[in-house]
């Protein structure tokens, strides 16, 4: 797989979209495509006779992993087939997404107050979770605001007909079937009624949007009421949050990363080398924090990320970052709830503030991958898709023509290329 960034959610530590190849993939630059709908569509549409013979079979299934056969009969054997599940599954993006337009929209400045405010209406609950959990208060709240603002937007599709319409359909039938029979299992095990269970349209519930096997594997009783309730408790919530950050593998006392600021003459070559450095190695290459002040000359692993382009911020990124990541696997998402975290705990705007960028059509990348390939930049079949090919590409064409060789499509560089 080429993208170089995608939206999508590893609630469970297996990627739910069967992409693991991509765990270790650090993004040189994220231009955002987000992957779903990509199934060419050979197969008959589920329509509601197949929806009808489906919930027989998942009933059978249902009953071999030995749910209740109340549950099997009455709920599983009514569940009704949601078609705008299917639509928002095969929608694809014309264009991309820029840093700004992502960013922006999310870390606002509203967030980052009602985040202050409602760090210091939990502090003591949050302060227990540090101390248990290893994760500090801020990353916690930032998580709640990026995930649902604060339990504003939790969602209000049926989550049980959500799953079971895409168990049903054919594109990822063996991933939804098993987050169905765990939503099925959670009805069970605490008496959820089914106008309870609400969430997103491909079943993410309450206000930290756990799938169902996130629920059952790391939602935590924090209020001991005796139930896991990421619907109506922000106590079961935060204390979910910290308990699902931890065993996402959270190194305790350590940042998620920070801005920094590259020199002038900063060799871009760095950025797609495909390894991470200490931080005294970027010292060396002249990386300061972005305040001006130095790197801390220590042995810590970091990765560098440009997700703008030279002309907007820098950050270098630790270990924490790639925890962020396996909640949801978007460089984009995990450089907006660190920042969002900082901004929460107190920091202020990010110094060079995220460029306003045009987003590009996928047509247009396709254009700019045919024109490097015509001009003997092997970048591969023109996908529409910014993968590391095509970025090489992008970088030597870019060398050859004395611009700054980030390997970003630029306007500069488009222009230079005869493409705007
Ligand atoms: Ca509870």
């Amino acid at each position: 797989m080429k993208l170089i960034e995608f939206e999508h959610r590893v609630r469970q530590g297996t990627d739910k979209y069967g992409a693991a190849e991509l765990k270790k993939y650090h993004s040189l630059f994220a231009i955002m495509l987000v992957a779903s709908g990509a199934s060419a569509g050979t197969q008959t549409p589920l329509d509601e006779a197949g929806f009808k013979r489906c919930l027989v079979s998942l009933q059978e299934t249902a009953r071999a992993e030995g749910i209740d056969e109340t549950i099997v009969t009455d709920t599983l054997g009514n569940l009704k087939i949601v078609n705008r599940v299917i639509q928002l599954d095969r929608k694809q993006p014309e264009f991309t997404q820029t840093f700004a337009g992502y960013f922006n929209k999310r870390v606002t400045d509203w967030r980052v107050q009602q985040g202050r405010k409602l760090l210091k209406e939990h502090r003591p609950l949050l302060d227990k979770l540090t101390k248990e959990y290893g994760v500090p208060p801020q990353y916690l709240v930032a998580f709640w605001g990026m995930e649902t603002n604060f339990g504003g937007y939790k969602g209000k599709m049926p989550v049980l007909d959500s799953l079971a319409t895409l168990a049903c359909d054919h594109r990822r039938s063996a991933y939804f079937t098993q987050e169905l029979m765990q939503a099925l299992k959670l009805k069970q095990k605490y008496g959820f009624s089914d106008d309870k269970m609400v969430g997103s349209w491909a079943g993410a519930m309450g206000h930290t949007q756990f799938m169902p096997t996130a629920y059952a594997n790391y939602a935590v009783d924090g209020d001991g009421d005796g139930k896991a309730d990421l619907w109506n408790s922000t106590d079961d919530a935060l204390s979910s949050a910290a308990y699902f950050l931890q065993q996402l593998g959270w190194h305790r006392n350590e940042r998620w990363g920070r801005e920094v600021t590259l020199p002038k003459d900063f060799d871009y070559a760095h950025l797609s080398d495909g390894k991470t450095k200490t931080l005294a190695d970027w010292a060396k290459l002249g990386l300061t924090q972005a305040n001006g002040g130095k790197l801390p000359a220590l042995g810590m692993q970091a990765t560098l990320h440009v997700p703008a382009g030279h002309t907007g911020p820098a950050f270098i990124t630790y270990q924490n970052f790639d925890v962020m990541m396996r909640w949801n696997r978007s460089v984009f998402y995990a450089l907006s709830v660190g920042h969002l975290a900082d901004r929460i705990a107190g920091a202020g705007h990010l110094q060079v503030p995220a460029p306003e960028q045009q987003a590009l059509s996928r047509e247009m990348i396709k254009q700019m991958q045919s024109k490097l390939n015509d001009l003997g930049y092997d970048v591969g079949k023109p996908d529409g898709i910014l993968g590391p090919k095509s970025i090489a590409g992008l970088r030597s064409y870019q060398l050859s023509k004395g611009l700054v060789a980030d390997g970003f499509p630029q306007q500069q560089t488009l222009q230079v290329m005869g493409l705007l």
